[in-house]
């Protein structure tokens, strides 16, 4: 797919947004759509990422500048993968192998700067300010060269970015005395509303324990404290209070501006987002057809998220045991065993292919989430999905794996109650675990799934969500006020 890497056009007083999304998809996805909402707010946007990212957003891209104005730009720069010891076309946190290679992914994209810099050299006197993703740690520098502000977008919502933030100046969680590293020992993140209760095994990436990640914990950190603003996909209904916490704990300027997946409208964009899917919408929603309102439950775990053989084929046998019909993606399938897989033929595709729907590789979720059929969304509680599923009305069985997603449980599970957990209660390594154990039993899904499916408060709170979400967005609405006045405080 050819990019030319032309020069936007900025036209005279137009405020011009440098996007720079941090390089995994539930960072991607959003940024997009969040570019999507600043040209319809009339801003100039160009979005600067490397050619295998740029491949996969250019069609939603196209179809937006087609759409509207025609004011977002994409570039495509060369990024040093091999440099740094990682295969060829690496160039996003869903390609990279393994866990430890993640280190080498985050030097690459800290050489990616010069790439950057020198596309940008000639750009400078029409950038108004930078938004750049939780990794590129040198975007402020950039930006501050070139005299402009420079705005993180972590993709994390505003209730898991205060905890964050607690925990980073409180250091509570280091405290080998009340929490050992080994314990599961709960211990308490003060100075929020509620006592939230939390031990170091349920504890966010971003407080790593190895010391090279522990480096890149460092980075990030400083560059967070040097940032001039915080946006982040969310709103104010949902998170109520905690965007403002997080302003007062972080002394930054906060932009809360979502759920932005909302702008996809149109069916082509729900279905091609982020990725192509490997199986046809038009199947899918044949199959959601056949099915009763409410009735069928969406289980996937994010971009990522997959499973070493026993505990996947618990997960299997939990979806099996429950009543309701199952869509059920899962990733990573070439990584399991020739066994597992003529079990997954045998059990679902042959004897229950009116039952289940199993989707290999990538669906189109927004699609299928706000089919009426779904009832119930059993996801991993990454922040987009948790967003996408309140958009739909869809409430969640919440399966944490890893990131910042125990926190994202707290918040659907105790403060919203739109989730029932199944008591996961331990992440689990990036990119799968390496032993095959299992920590969820088939008897913890089938309860969760029974209860949310046959409970009627979480979908009634949900719906009620949903509604807002919506109001958020329109004009006037909170997110809708806030791109304003972020597009206002930058304009030239
Ligand atoms: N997604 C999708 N199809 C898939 C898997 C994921 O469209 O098969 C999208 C999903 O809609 C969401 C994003 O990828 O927008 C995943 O982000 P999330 O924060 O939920 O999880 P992460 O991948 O970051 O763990």
């Amino acid at each position: 797919m050819e990019i030319t890497n032309n020069y936007p056009k900025v036209q005279a007083g137009t405020p011009h947004f440098l996007m720079l999304p941090w390089l995994a998809p539930g960072h991607l996805i959003p940024t997009i759509d969040i570019a999507r909402l600043l040209a319809e707010h009339n801003a100039a946007v160009t979005i600067i990422t490397t050619p295998v990212n740029a491949a996969r957003i250019k069609p939603t891209i196209d179809r937006s500048n087609a759409a509207s104005a025609g004011n977002i730009s994409l570039v495509s720069l060369y990024f040093p993968a091999t440099e740094v010891g990682l295969p060829e076309g690496c160039e996003n946190i869903d390609l990279v192998p393994s866990m430890p290679l993640v280190y080498n992914f985050c030097q690459a994209t800290k050489l990616f700067r010069q790439q950057v810099s020198r596309y940008i050299r000639e750009l400078a006197p029409r950038v108004s300010c930078i938004i750049s993703g939780m990794g590129y740690v040198w975007a402020v520098d950039v930006a501050h060269e070139l005299g402009v502000p420079c705005f993180i977008f972590h993709g994390f919502g505003s209730f898991a970015l205060c905890c964050s933030e607690i925990l980073h100046k409180t250091k509570e969680h280091e405290d080998e005395v009340l929490v050992p590293a080994s314990s599961a020992e709960p211990f308490i993140i003060s100075g929020l509303p509620f006592e939230f209760k939390i031990t170091r095994k349920e504890l966010p990436l971003h407080f790593p324990q190895s010391k090279e990640m522990k480096e890149i914990g460092e980075e990030m950190r400083s560059y967070e404290l040097a940032v001039d603003g915080i946006l982040v996909n969310s709103f104010e209904q949902l998170e109520p209070g905690y965007a403002d916490l997080l302003q007062n704990l972080s002394g930054k300027k906060v932009f809360t501006m979502g759920p932005v997946s909302v702008c996809n409208t149109k069916m082509m964009d729900m279905e091609e987002r982020g990725n192509k899917p490997t199986v046809s919408t038009h199947r899918c929603i044949q199959w959601l057809d056949s099915k009763k309102p409410k009735s069928v439950v969406y289980v996937s775990f994010g971009s990522t998220g997959s499973f070493a053989p026993k505990q996947f084929k618990e997960l299997g046998l939990g979806l099996l045991a429950s009543q309701w019909p199952f869509v059920w993606v899962i990733k990573d399938i070439e990584k399991l065993p020739e066994e597992t897989l003529i079990w997954l033929r045998e059990n679902f595709e042959d004897k229950n292919s009116s039952r289940s729907l199993l989707i290999k590789g990538w669906a189109p979720q927004i699609a299928i989430l706000s089919h009426p059929a779904v009832g119930g969304f059993l996801t991993h509680c990454g922040w987009n999905s948790t967003l996408e599923s309140v958009a739909a009305g869809v409430p969640v069985v919440a399966w944490p794996l890893y990131s910042e997603q125990f926190l994202n449980v707290k918040l659907i599970v105790d403060v919203l109650k739109i989730g029932v957990s199944v008591g996961a209660r331990e992440a689990m390594a990036f990119r799968g675990d390496k032993e095959d154990g299992i920590r969820v039993w088939k008897e913890d899904v089938v309860k969760a799934i029974e209860k949310l499916m046959n409970g009627e408060e979480e979908r009634k709170r949900v719906a009620q969500l949903k509604e807002k979400a919506e109001m958020a967005l329109e004009k006037g609405g909170s997110s809708f006020l806030n791109l304003e006045s972020l597009i206002q405080s930058v304009a030239p």
